[in-house]
């Protein structure tokens, strides 16, 4: 039953929700910039962005403007039609990258799903007769939780139990290029990287590494497929992480900062490649959706310029430094990594497996962060995060740190 009247808590969540997540007890209820408020009032500095999501903040004027004058038009159609605020976004993205194509859809699992169909549809339209269907990623590689895309994901945790499970996926060593030299080979038909490894610990890939594997890739017939799913529209200070690394994929997603909060991702590619998912050979019902992509266009529009992502870059040292000060003077992190405002913090010796104490403790001094991985704690603020609202998160974040050190 519901009822409009009732008190929803925590302990709602146990009741009626299937158990596969452990959220916090405190239910955020709205925001605006980087502070968002809880339903008792309580406000927290937001350095988690809705993992790496909410690239614009929350309630940001010209996504709101662009939602309200979209939703009195038209929300949805599917792709019996296209639709204006699709074409423009489709347009943009193109414009901006060195992709041909774009195939839109609604979130990060979706868009390497549909990556990972089209490597495979791609080898058989090409190369036919020769077995080229094997897919290498990396170890502790995250590329969302369909079946398809966990499996080509580096963490065997989450595969556990989901037995049988698709073949012809093998994992190299991330930032190893010997180790990719040993196991590529002519039935390769693509290779699967993150720029930088997210829910991995925030592992950014060397550029020789990374130019290393392109090469690879050209020798044996493989495409090169970039999840910039969480690298993607601006984090690192590029509109994409391919763009900082000088080294241009065959095929990018890209989802969470996309929307700046409304689902939507998409698969990017050239002409050439694109010519294998031909009419009915893939979709999505919701994919290019007008509302969704309406937001999109402002949220490209905002974050493609070149004071935003400067902005990124000088907020990011900003927020490293204060990071390593506070490792250091606590005796809590070992190391700061990760490239923009995509950073993590390492737990030392001492840590390992509690970075999960400091998001915590961060909940009640007032500052959300994230995790990666066990050891890693996460920062993905929005881009436009102002330097008050960086000065007040750091010090609640260092109180947190303090309480528990
Ligand atoms: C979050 C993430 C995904 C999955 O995206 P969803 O929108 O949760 O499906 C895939 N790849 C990377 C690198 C991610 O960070």
């Amino acid at each position: 039953m519901s009822d409009s009247q009732k008190q929803y808590s925590r302990a709602t969540f146990d009741e009626v929700m299937v158990p596969n997540y452990n959220p916090s007890q405190i239910i955020p209820e709205r925001g605006e910039g980087s502070r968002v408020w809880d339903q008792n009032g309580k406000d927290y500095v937001d350095f988690a962005g809705g993992i790496a999501v909410t690239a614009l903040g929350h309630n940001h004027p010209g996504m709101l403007k662009a939602l309200k004058e979209q939703s009195e038009k038209i929300w949805h159609l599917s792709n019996v039609f296209t639709n204006k605020p699709a074409l423009e976004l489709a347009d943009k993205l193109t414009a901006a990258t060195f992709a041909d194509k774009v195939f839109f859809c609604n979130s990060g699992g979706e868009a390497n799903e549909a990556a990972f169909k089209l490597v495979r549809k791609y080898a058989n339209d090409n190369f036919p007769e020769q077995g080229k269907s094997e897919i290498i990623a990396f170890k502790q590689a995250f590329h969302g939780r369909t079946l398809f895309t966990v499996c080509v994901g580096g963490q065997p945790k989450y595969t556990k139990g989901y037995e049988p499970l698709p073949e012809g996926i093998t994992h190299g060593e991330f930032n190893n290029i010997d180790s990719l030299k040993e196991i590529i080979s002519d039935k390769t038909c693509a290779v699967v990287m993150e720029p930088v490894q997210g829910e991995g610990g925030i592992i950014p890939a060397e550029p020789e590494f990374a130019k290393a594997v392109r090469e690879l890739c050209d020798k044996h017939n493989a495409l090169l497929v970039f999840d910039e799913v969480q690298t993607g529209v601006g984090r690192t200070g590029h509109l994409y992480a391919y763009q900082g690394l000088g080294v241009t994929p065959d095929i990018l997603t890209t989802a969470k900062a996309m929307g700046g909060g409304f689902p939507i991702g998409a698969m990017l590619t050239t002409t050439k490649i694109s010519k294998s998912m031909g009419v009915g050979t893939h979709g999505s019902t919701y994919g290019g959706n007008p509302l969704a992509c309406a937001i999109s266009n402002v949220v490209i529009d905002e974050i493609n310029t070149p004071e935003m992502l400067s902005g990124v870059k000088e907020k990011s040292a900003k927020i490293r430094t204060r990071l390593e000060a506070i490792g250091e003077k606590y005796d809590v992190f070992e190391s700061v990594r990760g490239e923009g405002l995509l950073i993590g913090a390492v737990c030392n010796e001492k840590w390992q497996g509690k970075a999960r104490e400091f998001l915590v403790s961060g909940w009640e001094h007032g500052v959300m962060c994230l995790v990666a991985g066990l050891s890693v704690v996460r920062f993905a603020p929005a881009l436009n995060i102002t330097d008050e609202e960086i000065e007040q998160g750091l010090e609640r974040f260092e109180k947190a740190v303090a309480a528990i050190a």
